[in-house]
């Protein structure tokens, strides 16, 4: 229940539009509750409507993507893309390529974008994209055939200043590469219209570590000043194994901690040694296997089928990197039980709000995805950037430029929280700093009428 009659009406709105929409729902009434104490100050907010237009996207498109396999057969899959907030600049966000994708994950990621992009400080509008094909056991010309036919209808809603997709789960690289030759053939045009492209042709260095680099930079940044503490010597699970999991462990690990534990889909690996990486990007990276093929080489380490267990590790710290609502209020408890002071999000919404509550009421450091997991993004902003000029940044300066804009983004959400009178609530803190510049950019740019 919302004590403010305004928000109340506009999450009722919200729930009666799209219904049985779950995960968007989720992810609007956290920002709504959020945003309690700055909506009471704030009555113009009312008056122009704004958060009745910051919950309906500007544009969701839904399309059709037929592709065919090594066999010969004609597929069809479902294509989306929501450009949910155009205030700051352009639409920017992933596209995610897995099963699991359908209308309300797309647009709880597009709304998540919108706010997460704000923090940043960089111009970027929010969106999102993705399809419910599977890129698990396909071949690489499979792959590419999707891509292709993906492109194909998604080039006719994007561009350089209109809307900049980038990768997200099940895109990496390889299907970036192939999605901008498509549209590139398709437009003639030699512009950064997706970011995380290959160093070749228009990527940034530092791109492919910055969502995992940008975590860890958020987590110390946060450890320091609200405890006075840092990663050395802490024991670190980390839950993923995908691009985001692999480089927070590498930095997690420079920065003096011990990470004990990655998974994916099927299971997880726990090796109290502290995790061989080199061999996980093996496994991962160059192979494309699986977590469990990690006790092959190192017999001292265990696998475990299912994922929620990798939350009975005891640990310091923890850092899911895997997908939505991946830790329960179950998990949750079994963290706090066991010694772990510390959650900072690498996935969108991997924390549900039963264990967001968990967190809060037990005093655990709590980095919500959309402030500990924008490094990601910031550092396709610092693409654009480099496109822009014609010319390519050192990973040097691009690394550099990463932590401050994470330590920023710590910043401005603590000190929002402070400002909304729940100091250290960083939930908070996030969603009304990321807020207000939207807010202030949708009011100063009236509406037509
Ligand atoms: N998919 C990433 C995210 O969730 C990165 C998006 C981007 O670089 O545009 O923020």
């Amino acid at each position: 229940m919302f004590k403010n009659e305004y928000l109340q009406k506009v999450y009722a709105e919200v729930e009666a539009r799209n219904a049985g929409e779950k995960e968007f729902l989720q992810a609007v009434r956290e920002v709504l509750e959020s945003l309690e104490v700055y909506v009471e100050k704030h009555p113009e907010l009312e008056q122009w409507g704004v958060l009745e237009r910051l919950v309906e996207p500007e544009r969701f498109i839904q399309f059709r993507v037929s592709w065919m396999d090594d066999a010969g057969k004609v597929h069809v899959n479902r294509g989306y893309r929501v450009q949910f907030n155009s205030a700051i600049g352009p639409y920017k966000g992933g596209l995610r390529l897995h099963p699991s994708v359908n209308a309300s994950v797309i647009k709880f990621l597009g709304f998540e974008q919108i706010f997460k992009n704000s923090l940043t400080g960089l111009p970027m509008g929010g969106g999102k994209g993705g399809s419910d094909f599977d890129p698990k056991g396909k071949s690489d010309a499979e792959i590419m055939r999707f891509c292709q036919s993906f492109m194909t209808e998604l080039s006719k809603h994007i561009g350089q200043f209109t809307d900049v997709p980038a990768g997200d789960i099940g895109v990496g690289a390889r299907e970036i590469g192939y999605m901008f030759g498509q549209y590139k053939r398709l437009r003639n045009e030699v512009t950064g219209v997706l970011t995380g492209k290959g160093l070749a042709y228009g990527g940034s260095l530092a791109r492919t570590e910055a969502t995992g680099y940008g975590l860890c930079y958020f987590t110390e940044e946060a450890l320091n000043c609200m405890k006075n503490d840092s990663f050395q010597g802490k024991t670190v699970v980390i839950s993923g194994s995908g691009n985001v999991a692999i480089f927070a462990t590498e930095k997690a690990t420079q920065l003096g901690g011990k990470v004990v534990a990655l998974s994916d889909s099927n299971g997880y690996i726990y090796d109290k040694d502290g995790i061989n990486l080199d061999l996980v990007k093996e496994i991962k990276l160059v192979r494309r296997g699986r977590i469990k093929e990690y006790v092959n080489q190192v017999p001292s380490a265990e696998y475990h089928e299912g994922c929620s267990g990798i939350w009975s590790i005891p640990c310091d710290i923890a850092l899911p990197c895997a997908t939505q609502n991946e830790i329960d209020e179950a998990s949750a408890k079994l963290l706090v039980a066991n010694g772990c002071k510390v959650v900072c999000e690498g996935a969108n919404m991997p924390s549900t709000p039963e264990a967001i509550n968990v967190y809060l009421e037990n005093g655990v450091l709590y980095g919500p995805a959309k402030a500990a997991n924008a490094g990601g993004v910031a550092t396709s902003g610092l693409e654009m950037s480099q496109n822009s000029l014609r010319l390519s940044w050192t990973f040097e300066e691009v690394d550099e430029r990463l932590k401050g804009i994470m330590k920023n983004i710590f910043h401005n959400a603590f000190d929002a929280s402070k400002a909304c009178g729940v100091e250290g609530n960083l939930m908070v803190g996030a969603n009304v700093a990321g807020f207000i510049k939207v807010a202030d950019a949708m009011l100063a740019q009236g509406i037509a009428y």
